[in-house]
């Protein structure tokens, strides 16, 4: 919805407070003076960067003509442009759109460097970065997390029946059952070919391998719908599903991917469409 609402507040606390306070619709752009009571803008704009969800909102600062020093000071901090007061509407609009024109480009950027183009899920390397995030907060509040690595059963008999085409349907549906049955928070991936990874959060090994022994039976009893229009049909694939489990991040991202790929190794020459886990391997 193009919902286009200018809110203004009475000092850069208010400001602050409110920017902070729009999850839901996160502020497009913020307009601030830098000289004000209380709360100078570069205190307002300090404090906007040192959260990474919003630091990537453009703040334009509106200045003093002879308040140079500040303005570089604005710049160094990460503003994205000044205006000098007394200000041209006109001029000040242009900013305005310069930077929200700049906004989109990077954020379309971002998507581009952190998502996997034919399923809209994270990639390998935002699935690192995230989950590393992830295992030290495991390690801060002493909770535990689990590592699942996900490969179709016999995906290239899809290619090689079906078409490339058919294929990457089925991947992108699969895609969309994971993002449904695990929790937002969970991080989702897709690592390479027909091969996705999922990080667990706030679980232990019996909570995870149950979440994992879910999605198997999903894809289990799912229709994959292929081909165009009329000429649909619907083929059924599995999935075999390996994990591993952490508790107060003690074992590192690297270790966790390697001991879940053995558990799905394990799963592979096991006789496929089952769930497996690392812990049990070592039993065996
Ligand atoms: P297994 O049960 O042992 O996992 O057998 P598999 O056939 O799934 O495994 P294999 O690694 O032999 O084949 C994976 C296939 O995935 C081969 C490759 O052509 C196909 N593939 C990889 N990326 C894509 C893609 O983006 N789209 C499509 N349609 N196919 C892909
Ligand atoms: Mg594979
Ligand atoms: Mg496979």
């Amino acid at each position: 919805d193009n919902l286009e609402v200018v809110k203004s507040c009475a000092n850069g606390r208010e400001a602050l407070d409110y920017v902070l306070s729009q999850t839901e619709h996160k502020i497009d752009i913020v307009l601030t003076d830098i000289e004000m009571p209380d709360m100078t803008g570069l205190e307002v704009l300090d404090k906007l960067n040192s959260h990474p969800e919003w630091s990537n909102i453009p703040v334009i600062m509106l200045s003093s003509a002879d308040s140079g020093s500040e303005i570089v000071s604005a710049l160094d901090l990460g503003a994205a442009d000044y205006v000098t007061k007394p200000y041209i509407a006109e001029v000040l609009y242009a900013r305005i759109r310069t930077s929200l024109r700049l906004k989109e480009k990077t954020e379309m950027l971002e998507r581009l460097a952190t998502t996997d183009p034919l399923t809209g899920v994270n990639n390998r390397r935002q699935f690192n970065h995230l989950s590393e995030i992830l295992l030290s907060r495991c390690a801060r509040d002493n909770s535990g997390a689990v590592i699942a690595m996900l490969d179709i059963d016999f995906f290239k008999r899809i290619n090689d029946n079906y078409g490339h085409d058919a294929g990457d349907t089925v991947l992108v549906q699969f895609a969309k059952q994971l993002q449904q049955c695990f929790r937002p928070y969970d991080i989702i991936a897709r690592m390479g070919g027909e091969e996705f990874a999922v990080c667990i959060s706030q679980t232990d090994l019996q909570e995870g391998f149950a979440a994992c022994e879910r999605f198997r039976l999903l894809v289990e009893s799912a229709d994959y719908r292929i081909g165009d229009g009329d000429s649909f049909q619907s083929i059924k694939i599995t999935v075999s599903i390996g994990l591993d489990h952490t508790f107060s991040g003690e074992l590192g991202l690297n270790r966790l991917l390697k001991q879940a790929d053995d558990a799905l190794y394990y799963a592979k020459n096991n006789g496929r469409n089952q769930v497996s886990a690392y812990d049990s391997l070592q039993s065996r």
